[in-house]
């Protein structure tokens, strides 16, 4: 450890990710319990079905203190989360989508949203995974109006309803040809990455295969 990592690890003492103890070394982010305990998704299990996208998989089931750890990374300003986010779907990929993708690309939120949030969570993952990857982040989708959160829509046909036509692809040349890799942060009925792969394919990429740092029961 340098003095630079001792001083920081003194003033701002290094926590879990997911249950917020503090860490006995600097540079792990995932404390020995969680690392044992949390919901992993392994083998089959890591992966769900996404309309016009050929594959999803995520590492971790969205339930307790994962759950908990994503709405502080949404809502409370934790952006640094993305780093541990960033190694666990790295590994995820490496595991599940080896070879099978050119560019990686994020679901993007609305300018709205991302003023009042300061960020855009999914593409501070797809930033944290390309550079894992030694693949750089491409923009390909735009979220031009505000709809309101899936969250709030217990409705299939509801869900359905309220993401579709509410990405555009405006550079199609970007990813004619290409197979995308989409990131987000959960992936619960599917619909919002349904609705964003079929936008990339309707603007001429090849093929669509998504990953998600967590997946809601399904
Ligand atoms: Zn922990």
């Amino acid at each position: 450890m340098n003095l630079k990592t001792f001083l920081l690890d003194l003033l701002f003492p290094p926590k879990c990710t997911f249950c917020e103890n503090l860490l006995e070394r600097s540079g792990r982010l995932t404390c020995p319990d969680c690392q044992r305990t949390l919901p992993w998704l392994e083998g089959e299990a890591a992966e769900t079905r996404v309309e016009f996208a050929a594959r999803c998989v995520s590492p971790l089931r969205y339930q307790d203190s994962v759950r908990k750890s994503v709405q502080r990374f949404k809502f409370s300003g934790r952006r640094w989360y993305a780093k541990t986010y960033g190694t666990l779907l790295s590994q995820c990929v490496q595991d599940h989508l080896a070879g099978e993708y050119d560019l990686i690309t994020w679901v993007p939120v609305s300018a709205k949203r991302r003023r009042e949030r300061g960020y855009d969570q999914s593409q501070l993952l797809a930033k944290e995974l390309g550079e894992r990857l030694a693949l750089e982040p491409v923009e390909l989708l735009q979220k031009p109006r505000d709809n309101p959160a899936q969250s709030g829509l217990k409705d299939a046909a509801q869900r359905r309803a309220n993401v579709l036509g509410a990405y555009t692809a405006p550079w199609p040349g970007r990813l004619a040809g290409k197979r995308v890799l989409l990131v987000d942060d959960v992936v619960t009925t599917g619909e919002t990455l349904s609705e964003c792969a079929r936008t990339l394919r309707m603007a001429g990429a090849e093929n669509v295969v998504c990953v998600t740092l967590a997946r809601a029961k399904q």
